[in-house]
């Protein structure tokens, strides 16, 4: 997720850190600063909304701005809309202490309120200034630099990598990370520190990944590792051989490989803040109780991939709720003269929140007085600013067309909106409620155990890549689950598949099945296990061949009667989507890569859609 480089060595830093936040730009970002310390030990900050070239000429390619130990950013918005403000470094009111960061400190309002009430001033609306204050704050006491940054990573909350620079500390700049990725770059005669290797490849391929808790101090002669007790820490050096376009893929061969990858921390990232001391918080809800209860019908309005979230959604949210959820696609609720009202909630899911359709169906929703609620996971895009209120999903940018990580973390989102419902409306026991809970915060774990083993689906995609059409069955869940796979199979590989309620085939479809056709039968929601196995026997009994999907608990019974059994951990019956759309995406991902397809761009497909 967007982008940090430090620079410290000879050279003039600007254009080199520019260069490598360029080298960063494949990652996606909204705004793009430096922070490059003068001859005169002025902490000179450079930065705006936008494109990296606005920066580029603002500082004329970076030439405009003198020094040598610097650091740059390129922002992807987590909190506070992209405005040249809101972009990093942001500095302390001082001005001597800059700092740039990814990721989301998720404790930041208490640390605001504690600093207001001290007295400092606040620019941003970022979560990231009080890192910058708050460090200014203990530097103030103890003048310290290292002592403080110490202070500021025990008070804060979150995923962070930090490149700090310091008035004081003319050269050197402090790195640390926790949950973010950040290497350190050793050259000659300079030193760096890089969100990825794609940043400094040009100037060194020797690397060191620091590692969560640790902090560094980066001079140009060397760089000092330190443990989260401030232990001294040898690191181990590697040499990147890697070419450039692998290094932005971050070694894999595909930003949807990637992507699929990074799943575990943007659903941990997504759920983390929003789940304290075992209870949900929706702070950013702006609906109370009341209103909540006050709720006579939710609808929920979306397309592709996030209109199969609303699927998953309508199941889970009856199902908590006991009360009827409605799901539409964007481009139908616009022309059916939808009957909603001022007693409606209409939540709209998107990742770009720029997708015209579901635009369209949430102006037609606040027309007609309904409640609106954004799933989003572009901040400040235009779904998000017009909606009464928004919930953002904390993905991070997705390049690759066909989305993943963004599904997931809507899903778990919304599954957690549910359950934040459901306890305000007393439908869901408190035993019921902590299960939930506690599975939710073993989920990216138990997601990348899925992920940590991908050999058994690549086998079966080379066995299957060459059929023409693929169906996907499954009940409930597994039904919502389908239509997800069956559309990654579709966008990617471009072979014909369908997805069928598994109760339903034999009302049509059934027909298609002969000798060889593929059936991905979908059995992880366990309380129609027996159904849908019944449903493999029918299809079978026409020649289907079966690769099937459930829990693990269950894959025993399931390859009695399935020749190919995929499983994944079981959780929460709720949750099972959240783990079962793994290896659909896998499987659709080497399906595509067998057939030579250009997996990141498909044909005809863009990925913000913004015509009708
Ligand atoms: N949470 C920070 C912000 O919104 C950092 C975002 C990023 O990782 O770029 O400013």
């Amino acid at each position: 997720m967007c982008g940090i480089v430090g620079y410290v060595g000879k050279e003039q830093a600007a254009p080199i850190l520019l260069e490598g936040l360029e080298k960063l730009e494949y990652r996606g970002y909204d705004s793009a600063g430096i922070a490059v310390l003068s001859e005169e030990k002025e902490l000179q900050v450079k930065k705006s909304k936008g494109r990296l070239k606005v920066l580029s000429a603002l500082t004329d390619g970076g030439r405009a701005v003198e020094g040598t130990l610097g650091v740059g950013h390129t922002r992807w918005a987590t909190h506070g809309e992209p405005s040249d403000v809101n972009s990093h470094p942001h500095l302390s009111s001082g001005r001597r202490i800059a700092v740039v960061h990814n990721g989301i400190i998720e404790n930041y309002v208490e640390i605001k309120e504690f600093l207001l009430a001290q007295g400092v001033c606040f620019q941003s609306e970022t979560d990231t200034e009080v890192v910058a204050q708050l460090l200014e704050y203990y530097y103030d006491r103890s003048g310290d630099v290292m002592d403080s940054v110490y202070r500021v990573l025990h008070r804060i909350e979150g995923a962070y990598a930090l490149g700090i620079m310091c008035r004081d500390l003319p050269d050197a700049f402090i790195a640390a990370r926790k949950d973010a990725p950040l290497l350190l770059g050793y050259g000659q005669g300079c030193c760096f520190i890089a969100s990825d290797v794609t940043a400094i490849i040009k100037h060194t391929r020797d690397v060191a990944y620091m590692e969560d808790g640790e902090v560094a101090l980066v001079r140009a002669d060397g760089i000092q590792v330190f443990d989260a007790l401030a232990q001294p820490v040898e690191k181990e050096h590697h040499h990147v051989d890697w070419d450039v376009s692998a290094a932005e893929k971050g070694g894999y061969a595909h930003f949807m490989f990637k992507e699929i990858m990074e799943q575990p921390e943007a659903v941990r990232k997504t759920i983390s803040p929003r789940l304290k001391g075992g209870r949900l918080c929706f702070d950013e809800l702006k609906l109370t109780p009341e209103e909540i209860r006050a709720l006579n019908r939710i609808c929920i309005v979306a397309c592709g991939s996030s209109y199969h979230v609303g699927m998953v959604g309508k199941y889970n949210l009856e199902r908590l709720l006991r009360r009827p959820v409605d799901v539409m696609l964007a481009s139908e609720f616009r022309y059916a003269d939808p009957l909603v009202d001022e007693s409606s909630l209409v939540i709209v899911i998107s990742q770009s929140g720029e997708t015209l359709d579901t635009m369209a169906a949430l102006r037609q929703a606040k027309a007609l007085g309904a409640r609106t609620l954004a799933i989003v996971n572009v901040v400040g895009s235009s779904i998000a600013r017009e909606a009464d209120g928004v919930l953002y999903t904390w993905a991070g940018p997705e390049i690759a067309v066909a989305t993943t990580k963004a599904y997931s973390t809507q899903l778990v989102l919304l599954d957690m909106l549910g359950l934040y419902f459901a306890q305000v409306l007393g439908s869901v026991t408190e035993e019921e409620s902590a299960r939930i809970v506690s599975e939710l915060q073993t989920l990216p774990a138990k997601m990348e155990t899925v992920l940590a083993d991908t050999e058994q689906i690549k086998y079966l995609a080379s066995q299957y890549f060459n059929h023409s059409s693929i169906f996907f069955i499954g009940r409930n869940l597994d039904y919502a689950l389908g239509l997800e796979g069956s559309l990654k199979l579709k966008e990617i590989s471009y072979i014909h598949s369908e997805a069928y309620a598994a109760g339903e085939l034999k009302h049509g479809t059934i027909s298609l099945i002969e000798d060889g056709t593929l059936v991905v039968a979908l059995c992880s929601y366990a309380p129609l296990f027996d159904k849908s196995v019944s449903n493999i026997v029918e299809v079978k009994a026409r020649g289907a061949d079966i690769v099937a999907l459930t829990g693990e608990s269950l894959g025993e019974e399931l390859s009695k009667t399935a020749e190919n059994v995929l499983t994944v951990p079981d959780t929460h019956v709720i949750l099972q989507p959240s783990l079962g759309v793994l290896p659909l995406q896998i499987f659709a991902y080497y399906v595509a890569l067998q057939r030579g397809c250009d997996i990141d761009k498909p044909r005809n497909l863009a990925k913000s859609v913004t015509v009708e």
